[in-house]
């Protein structure tokens, strides 16, 4: 496995030692401390959101973030199809009903769909779960203010996209409620924890009361709603303000291996890039590409031959058997896309002669 070229593996910064070690010392070895209070800070301070609470994964915040707004059984929520499974799997638990909305050109969430979503529907959707794909941001602007028009709350899933921006605000910020991902293939990771940010501190409040087992405040443990063990543990949020310190150099690093595999393969005619949308800069987690005639699982075998790790597109939600009775807003796109598109090697620490390597083996394909 030595000289396997991951899709995005781990990046540690190298401070992480040190930090889990503070940690160690102080022995909060659980799911409370000062470095989750840090790395809180930390994210409320590069994002500009107002409140922040670190969960054990963006899965367990959206699912809080579905609590919090009332979301329960049989609403309709909104959702994007082209995403992964955590993005829509809360809906499930609160047992609401998905509603997916197929893509559009930016391969994020039609605005168009979503407007006739509305208009169709017989009953009001509660909220949207906007995906900002790949870490590149949707039509944000336009979303929120579709969202705000029919009093529809917006939640950004945000999961790929920390250190995204859409006119400098970052992604994550623009919604009621949005979500960040820790997990190991993301741009940072605590191998893995999630984030909940909002300008609503009573939001905030009961996820975090919610997320912690709903204790009532009372000398015994009294409890009058159900909760959940959702909060991070000190020792990962160690990892994640290590995390945090490089986030920066990371989206510019993702970017510049974007750049890279552009200058190797924008000649051909058979590939596209995914695009960003304008006054946006997203952080580019994965490249992603579709081919315009070559069977994109074809050259994912072909790479991993090669001892290279590459991935399809997501699989839409709607595709799902496990949601074939869910509503959908659909025109194609995304079906197109999962059966044209590949995700490349992306990881932070590739250096250019292993964009080359994989580039050669494209073009030989091709
Ligand atoms: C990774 C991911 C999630 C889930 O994140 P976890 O921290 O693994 O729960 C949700 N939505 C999207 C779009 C993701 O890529």
């Amino acid at each position: 496995m030595v000289n396997r070229i991951f899709l995005s593996p781990p990046h540690m910064s190298g401070q992480e030692q040190k930090y889990i070690d503070e940690v160690f010392k102080s022995n909060y070895i659980a799911p409370l401390g000062a470095y989750v209070t840090k790395f809180e800070e930390m994210i409320t301070a590069h994002t500009g959101a107002s409140y922040a609470l670190a969960t054990s994964s963006a899965t367990a915040a959206l699912h809080l973030a579905l609590r919090v707004l009332g979301i329960g059984k049989d609403d309709l929520v909104l959702a994007s199809s082209f995403t992964f499974i955590g993005s829509v799997a809360p809906i499930l638990y609160q047992n609401a009903q998905p509603v997916f909305i197929d893509s559009d050109s930016s391969w994020n969430l039609s605005t168009e769909l979503l407007t006739k979503a509305i208009d169709e529907l017989p009953v009001k959707p509660k909220a949207l779960i906007l995906t900002h794909l790949y870490g590149q941001m949707a039509e944000i602007d336009e979303i929120v203010s579709i969202c705000k028009a029919h009093g529809i709350f917006l939640i950004e899933d945000a999961a790929e996209s920390l250190g995204a921006s859409f006119k400098r605000q970052e992604s994550g910020t623009f919604g009621d409620l949005g979500v960040f991902s820790f997990n190991g293939n993301k741009i940072l990771t605590t191998s893995g924890g999630g984030m909940l940010v909002s300008e609503n501190e009573s939001w905030i409040k009961k996820a975090e009361f919610l997320a912690t087992q709903a204790r009532e405040e009372a000398l015994f443990y009294q409890h009058e709603e159900v909760g959940y063990n959702y909060r991070m543990s000190n020792v990962l949020a160690a990892i994640g303000v290590a995390q945090m310190e490089v986030l920066v150099q990371r989206v510019a690093k993702k970017r510049e291996i974007f750049s890279w595999y552009q200058e190797e393969l924008s000649a051909l005619e058979e590939i596209t890039f995914m695009p960003e949308v304008a006054q946006s800069i997203g952080n580019r987690w994965l490249t992603t590409l579709t081919f315009a005639k070559t069977d994109p699982f074809s050259v994912i075998k072909a790479l991993e031959k090669e001892n290279i790790e590459s991935r399809p597109l997501w699989k839409p939600m709607h595709l799902q058997p496990l949601f074939k009775e869910s509503l959908t807003f659909l025109n194609g796109m995304s079906e197109k896309l999962f059966h044209s598109g590949i995700c490349l090697p992306s990881g932070t620490a590739m250096c250019r002669s292993e964009v080359q390597k994989v580039s050669t083996i494209l073009k030989e394909m091709l």
